[in-house]
């Protein structure tokens, strides 16, 4: 069986899905902070959170587990600056356990969501695993903190481990039957589509100041199925090889932010609003990843990488769901 983690945010209950697809049997763990149960389509779920070492210890203990698949954390990089506490808590300590619960059951294999946050101020573009990690904020600190903690788990218990960092993760399931519901929402894709909807008055652009083409900042969006699909393949990895390794995930295109909203006005057929707003602490100009790696050692290739698909299967589920799993 393969436990998911945050199985039911964003990403993890997209993962569930594909997982679901591929004949899969997996438990599925969230504390449902942020994460929507209607998100999980299936697997045994179990609501419960990773600070919590008695919990891990029922769920190891129920169920046959094989690998994790480890996405629950705190996110939010602004939240992240105001309250490290939180991130270092829920991040760091969350794995430990889980980590230490895996060691106790035996269990040596995980895929672990990192970012590429961190990078921080990138020295190269397109960014290579290599470069520099220099964070300039909490989340990326513990994402990197738990990356380091994990090379030693191996080292002493032979814990192996994929760690995944992400570029701009964005789009949904092509039907539309999951997608991305946060709240706060701080991304850019959905808050473009919000403001189509009519359910926010405009976009506000952070910044047309920067040395790019036209001012704005530059990202690399990925299709979340695409990400998922990279997870599988680092598992399959992890039982052939049996090693442990780090890579980026990008689509190694970059996007301006005019761009994300000139592509999204011609998908949802109108004009959408915006003004341009200061510029939003710690966000450098560009980041772009280079993702030869991940494609030459896990043999990933991407399916949905054209922004157009991005911003349409997002649209998708954003039109469908405007007030998200609520309805
Ligand atoms: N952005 C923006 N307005 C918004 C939200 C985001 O201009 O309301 C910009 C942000 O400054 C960044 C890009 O869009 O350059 C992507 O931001 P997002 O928060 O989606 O992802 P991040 O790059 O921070 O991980």
């Amino acid at each position: 069986m393969i436990l998911v983690t945050g199985g039911a945010g964003y990403i993890g209950s997209h993962m569930v899905w594909l997982l679901l697809e591929k004949g899969y049997d997996i438990v599925v763990i969230d504390n449902l902070e942020k994460g929507h149960k209607k998100a999980v389509l299936g697997g045994k779920f179990y609501n419960g959170d990773l600070k919590d070492k008695e919990f891990l210890e029922k769920v190891f203990s129920e169920n046959d587990i094989s690998a994790v698949i480890h996405f629950a954390a705190s996110s939010l990089v602004g939240e992240s600056v105001q309250n490290p506490i939180k991130y270092y808590y829920n991040n760091v300590y969350g794995t430990l356990n889980l980590v230490d619960t895996m060691i106790k059951h035996n269990v040596k294999k995980l895929v672990f969501s990192s970012t590429a946050a961190v990078y921080g101020e990138p020295e190269n573009i397109p960014i290579l695993e290599e470069d520099k990690t220099q964070p300039t904020n909490p989340y990326g600190e513990t994402k990197l903190a738990i990356e380091k903690m994990l090379k030693w788990m191996d080292i002493a218990y032979g814990v192996k481990f994929v760690s995944l960092r992400y570029f701009n993760v964005a789009g949904s399931h092509p039907d539309g039957i999951i997608g991305e519901d946060h709240n706060p929402e701080t991304h850019l894709i959905p808050i473009v589509l919000q403001t189509a909807l009519g359910i926010r008055e405009k976009v506000i652009v952070y910044g047309n100041d920067y040395n790019t083409k036209d001012g704005t900042c530059i990202r690399d969006y990925i299709h979340v199925i695409d990400l998922c699909d990279a997870h599988l393949k680092a598992m399959e990895y992890l039982e052939k090889s049996n090693k442990s390794e780090i890579f980026n995930l990008g689509n190694e295109m970059g996007f301006s932010v005019m761009e994300v909203i000139e592509k999204a006005s011609e998908v949802v057929g109108k004009k959408i609003p915006y003004e341009i707003g200061p510029r939003r602490a710690g966000d450098p100009s560009i980041l772009v990843a280079s993702s030869q790696k991940a494609q030459k050692l896990l043999g990933w290739q991407q399916k949905y990488n054209s922004l157009e698909t991005i911003i349409s299967t997002a649209w998708k589920w954003h039109s469908t769901h405007p007030h998200g799993y609520e309805e």
